[in-house]
């Protein structure tokens, strides 16, 4: 059975930048949307200007050669003028990705190759992973940009031929990003991006994840789906007028280059003209700081951030009474935390979690202001325009019972396109029925607490291989393809586990013969140069005698959580 949203809104026609800024060249106030928290008199950007200077990038990168369709990839930080790389790229006709900036060279190299980025904008501290990945697959240097520097909306900046402070002309060929804005400021001006014909049939971004099975994969998300994402998050929140009409300021620390931070930060905010404090990343303290300096009203937050409000005493020794809302979702999270954190926030504000996916653009699910249920551990209920089912775990039959489990399914206007250049991997994913409706197979475990439109979900399990380390997903296929590299791997299963509330990759390995001495620690060791931080070995290295896997090869990762949960008393 169906449970459809309570909901069916309108989605306005055209592109994201249409949907942010509502036009191309109608005035825009002077508000500020991007501040530095670090120094915010003088290095922000405002809304009139993030239109501005995203033209800017646009006409630049067009200038460079950009055509429509091309890729372009961004590995950075947050910074304030990342929301116009992201912005440019999509007023150029062109596809943002974005990495990880903690990434090695083999995982950036991987992304590259993978979307055929024609241009790669990085941070200056990542500029030293870029080119090692860039020599890795004979990226040329000359289509690299560093991404960092002041506001070029300074004029002695703007006035300058090199116009970053710090770099001085180009470094073995590589550019500063402001060479994009050099020279165009008066056509920006009166300049209009090209409206796509069809929003729903453009991709403008491409977001990895790895889905419910393999290596990461670029997800497509189309100009539409973006928009039908920020108007069903801004329909909810508007129910509550009272809410919505106060002044509000966002913190943004979440990622950048991931869909939750892009659809809130990049996307949402300034729509509703929301100032928003960009942190270069997250920081606990700073965090606290600034939510105190600049009145923060509203916290977007992933759970480990939550459990660190709830336990760090710190947390209470600043005043967090500005604090409106808050939102919470890419993983689980117990509504014991929740209340922690409540009792922490005097305006009575509570944790609303939401439930997303990268493949549904962002958020599908969520708690809104006059949910008819107190809150729970659920992850809210379906967004507007979207709609779920439950079905049995070999996929043909749906549930119909309440609190019963099954996988859950998706559809909606924010469903990705197709993963791209994998046509298997989107048939594998994607179930169309026989009306056309696309249906996404999560690979999540869900149970409803009724059968009815307003009904509340509660994601209780994974199905799929997916590990989520604080919010951020780490595949186990790409783990175990590089763990079999070492000469003293035979075979190897990469599972979660939870420890100390969060989720931390776990490796099961059979030793091979020819490497007697080999021992679990060697393993974690070996991998800590050619992974990110984020997926290390954490859940530690278990030698065990043989892999198990079903007749097919298919590794029975439900027997390893089983052990797990003996061994470390976990998932
Ligand atoms: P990503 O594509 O990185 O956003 O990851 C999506 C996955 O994160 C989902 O399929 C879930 O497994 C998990 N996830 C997201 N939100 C929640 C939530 N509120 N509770 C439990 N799991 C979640």
């Amino acid at each position: 059975m169906t449970i459809h949203s309570r909901w069916q809104v309108p989605i306005p026609q055209g592109s994201l930048q249409k949907w942010i800024f509502g036009s191309a060249n109608d005035p825009l106030p002077d508000t500020k949307s991007f501040i530095d928290p670090e120094l915010p008199e003088t290095n922000y950007v405002t809304l009139s200007n993030y239109r501005l200077l995203s033209k800017r990038v646009a006409l630049g990168l067009l200038r460079v050669g950009l055509k429509e369709g091309d890729r372009v990839l961004t590995f950075s930080g947050n910074t304030i003028f990342f929301p116009s790389v992201f912005l440019g790229v999509l007023m150029a006709g062109g596809i943002f990705t974005g990495a990880n900036p903690t990434f090695v060279a083999r995982e950036l190299a991987y992304q590259l190759k993978d979307s055929e980025a024609s241009f790669l904008i990085v941070a200056e501290a990542a500029l030293k992973t870029a080119l090692a990945a860039a020599k890795e697959i004979g990226f040329p240097q000359d289509r690299i940009y560093v991404l960092g520097g002041q506001t070029p909306f300074a004029p002695e900046l703007a006035a300058s031929p090199n116009p970053a402070p710090g770099v001085k002309g180009r470094v073995n060929g590589i550019r500063h990003w402001t060479e994009l804005l050099q020279g165009n400021l008066s056509q920006a001006q009166g300049w209009s991006w090209v409206e796509p014909r069809d929003p729903a049939d453009i991709t403008c971004c491409l977001n990895y994840s790895s889905g419910t099975t393999g290596v990461p994969k670029g997800v497509e998300i189309t100009h539409r789906a973006y928009v039908a994402n920020g108007a069903g998050v801004i329909y909810t929140q508007n129910l509550d007028p009272e809410a919505s009409s106060k002044e509000r300021t966002g913190l943004c620390f979440l990622p950048l280059y991931h869909a939750y931070g892009q659809t809130y930060f990049i996307a949402n905010c300034p729509h509703l003209q929301i100032p928003v404090y960009v942190m270069a990343g997250f920081d606990f303290v700073k965090m606290l700081e600034y939510i105190q300096r600049y009145r923060v009203t509203s916290l977007t937050m992933v759970p480990p951030i939550a459990l660190a409000l709830a336990k760090h005493p710190l947390a209470r020794k600043y005043d967090l009474s500005s604090i409106t809302g808050m939102g919470c979702g890419a993983a689980p999270l117990g509504r014991e935390v929740c209340e922690e954190v409540e009792k922490l926030i005097p305006t009575g504000s509570t944790v609303r979690q939401g439930w997303g996916m990268t493949e549904t653009t962002c958020t599908c699910m969520s708690w809104h202001p006059l949910s008819d249920v107190g809150p729970s551990s659920g992850v809210g209920e379906m967004m507007p325009n979207c709609a779920a089912r439950l079905m049995s775990l070999d996929g043909k039959t749906a549930i119909e019972k309440a609190n019963e489990r099954g996988e859950l399914w998706v559809t909606g206007p924010n469903l990705m396109r197709r993963y791209w250049r994998r046509p298997q991997a989107t048939a594998d994913t994607v179930h169309v029925d026989a009306d056309g409706t696309r249906w996404l197979k999560t690979g999540d475990i869900a149970y409803v607490e009724a059968y009815r439109p307003g009904t509340i979900f509660h994601v209780v399990d994974r199905l799929k291989e997916l590990i989520k380390v604080k919010g951020i997903q780490v595949a186990p296929a790409e783990l175990e393809a590089v763990l079999l590299e070492n000469p003293a791997v035979a075979d190897v299963a990469v599972i979660g586990v939870t420890i100390n509330g969060g989720e931390v990759p776990r490796a099961y390995v059979v030793r091979d013969p020819r490497s007697p001495n080999a021992k679990e620690e060697d393993i974690a060791r070996w991998l800590e140069p050619k992974v990110a931080n984020f997926k290390q070995l954490r859940g530690g290295v278990v030698f065990i005698d043989a892999v198990p896997k079903n007749p097919s090869g298919k590794i029975l990762r439900a027997r390893l959580r089983e052990r797990a949960k003996k061994e470390v008393g976990i998932r």
